[in-house]
């Protein structure tokens, strides 16, 4: 099974992945914590991320295929993966086929596309904190870690992303509309979006993105 997370920024497209990642048994394949954990470890990849991951502008297609690529073909992703972040534009979807292809002719099962509006958006992002240690995602009010400071699944101190300061997060909301909402119309003529309300409570929205799995 290989599904694919579509949203803007803050739509909960991390926290649903991680859900149906446990249900089923399957990989989540983040982009945004691989290239952060290329960062931290400082690789030649890291290097060239930060400053654009920083800004809220795209790495570029290749550094992106290349890593898709390689996680794609490790041994855990053999039954699938759900992938949060990627595609984020048309050319990355392309190159997303051509490298199922490659692989034994998978291909994409299911788009999964999280509605969530604007200001509710930049709501999530102003208090999300994100775990350095494990890559679990909280939020100040929503879904709060119990000491307020420390992530519950492995106790690392939690952290605000540089990019999730509210300039940033403008200029995360428009490219998301320049490069990566034209995904919905690319995977709605391929018949394979599913369009699901991401506003209420997080459970409320597990609900849909497990409703619509099973369909
Ligand atoms: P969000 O919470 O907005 O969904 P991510 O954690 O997915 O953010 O991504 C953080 C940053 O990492 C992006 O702003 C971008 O710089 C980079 N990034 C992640 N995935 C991709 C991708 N598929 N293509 C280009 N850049 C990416
Ligand atoms: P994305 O991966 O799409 O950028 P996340 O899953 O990281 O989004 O969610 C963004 C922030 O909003 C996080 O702080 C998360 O805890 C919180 N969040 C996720 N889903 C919901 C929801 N349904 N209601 C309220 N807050 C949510
Ligand atoms: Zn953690």
């Amino acid at each position: 099974m290989l599904l694919v997370f579509l949203g803007p920024p803050g739509a909960g497209k991390g926290t649903q992945a991680a859900r149906l990642s446990t249900k089923y048994g399957i990989p989540q394949v983040s982009t945004g914590d691989m290239l952060r954990e290329a960062v931290a470890a400082e690789t030649e990849v890291g290097l060239r991320a930060k400053s654009i991951m920083d800004s809220g502008q795209l790495v570029d297609d290749d550094t992106l295929a290349e890593l898709v690529r390689d996680r794609l073909a490790q041994a855990d992703a053999d039954g699938g993966a759900i992938l949060d972040g990627y595609p984020r534009n048309t050319a990355q979807a392309t190159t997303l086929d051509e490298i199922l292809s490659d692989a034994d002719s998978r291909r994409v099962d299911r788009v999964l596309f999280l509605e969530v509006a604007e200001d509710v958006l930049v709501d999530r992002l102003s208090k999300r904190r994100a775990c350095p240690g494990c890559n679990a995602n909280f939020h100040l009010r929503f879904n709060p870690p119990s000491d307020g400071v420390h992530c519950d699944r492995c106790g690392t101190e939690l952290i605000q992303r540089e990019d999730d300061r509210e300039a940033v997060v403008r200029d995360r909301l428009g490219v998301y509309r320049d490069s990566t909402e034209p995904l919905v119309d690319f995977y709605s003529e391929r018949g394979l979006l599913a369009r699901i309300d991401g506003e209420g409570d997080i459970d409320e929205v597990w609900d849909r993105v497990d409703a619509t799995v099973r369909q």
